[in-house]
């Protein structure tokens, strides 16, 4: 039996979350933006009357007050973002248990068993619509089809384009809806792929789709390269609307509860700096295995003990971040603060780091100081160079003065060298 597979996005999140929060605002162009007393400041969600101005996500907000000058500027509350989020899980979940979060505002939602209970799809959408908005003030539209990347197709090409914010696209109907739009409306093409397609002869989704396999595999291995292959396939298989991939839920809420590392020292430590370079490598290591399992985490722990099991020395300690992060570098700032804040400076032998108060990394945060998905991919690189050879692959620097744990242990197994 084919499947029902919604894609579930919602206009203009930020800004119609603050809307519903400030009716005097309805009908006025709004933007959530960093830094609301800065011009540098970046938009990052226009409101529908903003945009019918011109302003655009991801300009800067004196762009941004050049075209609108009566602009209303809100400054961002992620935490209430991510908790309306989470509510409108809860609606999706309410039609079926087979719900993905994608991003912050978008969700995939598998309804194949569920239309004996709630009627057809389009029948199911409005149902989700009318909720969300009732629920929230949020308006959603909905892609139908009958696997993910077609989901997405149908949402992004059509559902968002229409009045009533639905749309159907079977795989029969490919053809006829999605192969005459440009190439870079496609999912997952961004400028530069654009580019090379357009230099392929590449000006449609269809012109792609109709390549035989093997011989766009070859087109594009000469542009960028013998790894492209499976960058190829995707691209293949997303132009002809093939996706075996399902709707898989988060796994977080049934599963684990703490990501922790501990490490007994080869002998007392006693100088900070020593302890710092233990701590990051523990930092480093909390972080690795939660972006490997998709968690990230508010609360970070740090216990550290003294070696004299007669005379126990030491303390364990927490604090609650204010965003969830799975991001070494901020994990670590926390470790050090609180190792800081409760050390003694009595010996130490044993340290420990733990992630607690974990969610999915599915949603996760925009910071507006720095670029916090680049700096996720950076991470997902080096976790995946370690993860193919071997942690020791890539260190930080620090790791090689004499007190550095992370690269002799990696030659171990278990405390056992290899
Ligand atoms: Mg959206």
């Amino acid at each position: 039996m084919k499947k029902v597979i919604m894609l579930a996005d919602c206009q203009s999140f930020y800004a119609s979350v603050e809307k519903a929060a400030h009716p005097e605002y309805a009908d006025q162009p709004v933007v959530v933006a960093g830094d609301p007393a800065r011009r540098s400041g970046i938009v990052l969600t226009a409101c529908p009357i903003a945009k019918s101005h011109g302003v655009k996500t991801a300009e800067t907000l004196g762009e941004a007050l050049g075209k609108c000058p009566e602009l209303v500027v809100i400054r961002p509350r992620m935490r209430t973002y991510i908790d309306v989020s989470l509510m409108i899980t809860k609606i999706y979940e309410s039609f079926s248990d087979l719900v993905e979060i994608f991003s912050v505002d978008e969700q995939f939602i598998d309804v194949t068993g569920s239309l004996k209970y709630f009627g057809s799809a389009e029948e199911i959408a409005n149902q989700i619509q009318t909720k969300i908005m009732l629920a929230t003030g949020v308006w959603s539209r909905v892609g139908i089809s009958e696997n993910k990347v077609l989901a997405k197709q149908a949402c992004d090409n059509f559902a968002k384009k229409n009045s009533e914010g639905v749309f159907v696209l079977p795989q029969a109907e490919v053809s006829r809806h999605l192969w005459p739009l440009p190439i870079s409306q496609m999912f997952g093409v961004g400028g530069r792929m654009t580019n090379h397609f357009l230099r392929m002869g590449i000006h449609t989704i269809g012109d792609l789709a109709k390549i035989p396999l093997a011989k766009f595999k070859q087109m594009l291995r000469a542009r960028m390269g013998k790894q492209s292959d499976i960058q190829a396939e995707l691209f293949w298989q997303t132009a002809n609307g093939i996706d075996p991939s399902p709707v898989s839920p988060g796994t977080f809420s049934s599963g684990q509860k703490a990501i922790g590392h501990g490490m007994t020292l080869p002998v007392d430590y006693s100088r900070k700096e020593d302890i710092e370079v233990v701590l990051l490598e523990l930092s480093e290591e909390v972080c690795r295995r939660s972006r490997a399992k998709g968690y990230m985490g508010r609360v970070v722990s740090v216990g550290a003990n003294g070696a004299d099991y007669d005379r126990p020395t030491g303390f364990s300690r927490q604090m609650t971040l204010p965003d969830s992060t799975n991001i070494t570098k901020e994990v670590y700032a926390a470790v050090r603060s609180l190792f800081h804040r409760h050390w003694d400076g009595q010996p130490v032998r044993r340290l420990g780091v733990a992630l607690t108060g974990l969610a999915s990394d599915s949603i996760y945060q925009l910071s507006l100081f720095e670029d916090r998905e680049k700096i996720r991919r950076l991470e997902q690189t080096t976790d995946s160079i370690k993860n193919r050879y071997g942690s020791s692959a890539i260190l930080r620097a620090s790791s090689l003065m004499a007190s550095g744990q992370a690269r002799e242990r990696s030659a171990k197994i278990g405390g056992h060298y290899k």
